[in-house]
């Protein structure tokens, strides 16, 4: 059994049963079936197709977005963002996604014509996260479609009224059967499914544990595997930035989704000119932040998703403690939902152990720099490599933040945000391959050489 917990009141919503072997079994079939159709499907099809699910989404926004709020505790408003930017990915493929898979032609050195097809090359399944449980899914989910691949969902177990939303808006669009299903399976049973002839590759959302078990598997088989897991982003404040823009969107970027993002900004890294007036600022405003009920339109923050989730937290908060981090905030608030303030740890060094995991909670570490090449040298002391925000108006500065530091994206004088528009992912431990963009639809495709 599974069982969705509201995170706000611990009481117990619904459960949902787990499949049996045979229920596996018959929708690996399906997803077979559904991709020999699907594949020759076209890419105006397709595209009707993605117009229609956004359609649905438009429709029934109110109601997947309270699913979201009541399985995982983000704010409502967060969640009906979170579902305007499923609409936005669904239409942006739908828009963009033709003209990507038009072959592209070369010249060969011998005179003839050389030509790269983007083809379908099956069903892939998708081991996703409970943080933004419509947005990570459709992430991969819209470009699967417009490629003509199909999909098999293996979501969080706290979060399996999302996942059987996400079912029904597909039925609902009108998707023939077997395109996308929703497999309700504990993590144990991925392996299996990995393995099976039927699927062709696995992409990964999570930990660094989940991923690195999943892509074990998945590279025992020889299957491609697409890996989007933590990040301790840096957000880098130098002398010349507009400390006045910089605080609120740190502020912001430390705190969306009760700080379970894995591109938060974690580690504020401030230039030692400015750095008192950064942290005085950044204090008061952190513990302005209200966190409480998150149906309400005047709360910030919601709990966090789970009391797991805040159990790991506070381990984590008592470990800087021990490391001589001072924390201001990140305090438990209340004994019935799993709430936590917004806080703020300073004094933890920058090489420690604790200083090198990912927060996935509300409390940011303030670290001073002396000067860019210090700056530089923290941000990229992790074992991640996710994304980052720099603020400078040094055009020198700005140039090396995007070339020296060790990420898969960096923001300039703003905070960093997913679009449909541009790839998504990162290096290091932070994992490998892109979603999003250009890029996330050839992710699973066969790229076909064909020789005219
Ligand atoms: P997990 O990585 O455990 O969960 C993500 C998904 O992977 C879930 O569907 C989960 O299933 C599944 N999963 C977990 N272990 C395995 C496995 N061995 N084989 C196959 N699938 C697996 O995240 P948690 O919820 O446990 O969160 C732990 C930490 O992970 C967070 O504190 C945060 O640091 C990080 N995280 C990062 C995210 C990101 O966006 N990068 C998102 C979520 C978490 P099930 O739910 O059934 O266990």
């Amino acid at each position: 059994m599974f069982t969705s917990v509201n995170p706000a009141t611990g009481a117990e919503i619904a459960t949902y049963e787990e499949l049996k072997p045979e229920e596996v079994e018959a929708k690996l079939q399906c997803a077979a079936d559904a991709f020999a159709r699907w594949r020759t499907t076209s890419p105006g099809e397709r595209a009707e197709l993605l117009s229609r699910i956004a359609g649905q989404y438009e429709t029934h926004k109110a109601r997947l977005a309270r699913t979201v709020t009541e399985e995982m505790g983000k704010t409502y408003k967060s969640a009906v963002a979170e579902i305007e930017k499923c609409i936005a990915g669904f239409r942006y493929y739908a828009k963009r996604g033709p003209a990507m898979l038009e072959p592209e032609k070369a010249m060969l050195a011998n005179g003839r014509q050389g030509e790269t097809h983007l083809l379908p090359q099956g069903p892939v399944l998708a081991v996703m996260p409970w943080n933004f449980p419509f947005w990570q899914t459709v992430r991969f989910l819209a470009p699967t479609i417009m490629a003509g691949n199909v999909g098999l969902l293996k979501h969080a177990s706290i979060v399996q009224g999302c996942a059987g939303l996400m079912e029904e808006m597909m039925a609902a669009a009108g998707a023939p059967e077997g395109l996308f299903q929703n497999l309700r399976i504990k993590s144990g049973a991925v392996a299996s499914i990995i393995a099976d002839e039927r699927i062709v590759a696995v992409t990964l959302t999570g930990s660094e544990g989940a991923g690195a078990s999943v892509a074990e598997v998945a590279g025992r088989h020889l299957k491609k595997v697409v890996l989007e897991l933590g990040g301790s982003d840096p957000f880098i404040v130098m002398p010349s930035a507009d400390i006045n823009a910089a605080i609120p969107q740190a502020v912001t970027a430390r705190v969306q989704n009760t700080g379970q993002s894995c591109i938060c900004g974690k580690r504020m890294i401030v230039h030692a000119d400015i750095h008192d007036d950064f942290l005085k600022g950044f204090t008061n405003a952190m513990l302005a932040v209200r966190a409480g009920d998150p149906m309400d339109e005047a709360t910030d923050m919601g709990p966090l998703s789970s009391f797991e989730q805040l159990d790991t937290v506070l381990d984590q908060l008592e470990r800087a403690k021990a490391a001589g981090g001072t924390l201001t905030g990140g305090e438990r608030i209340g004994n019935a939902g799993a709430f936590i303030s917004a806080g703020v740890l300073t004094g933890v060094p920058w090489d420690s152990e604790i200083a090198r995991e990912e927060i996935f909670g509300p409390v940011a570490m303030v670290f001073k720099a002396k000067d860019a090449d210090e700056a530089i040298r923290i941000a990229n002391a992790v074992p991640f490599g996710l994304g980052s925000s720099v603020w400078t108006n040094d055009e020198a500065e700005k140039r090396r933040f995007i070339t020296e530091i060790e990420a898969g994206m960096t923001a300039v004088n703003q905070m960093l945000a997913s679009a449909p528009e541009v790839p998504f992912g990162g290096i290091k431990r932070s994992g490998h391959g892109r979603e999003l963009g250009r890029e996330g639809l050839r992710e699973f495709a066969n790229l076909k050489t064909v020789m005219l």
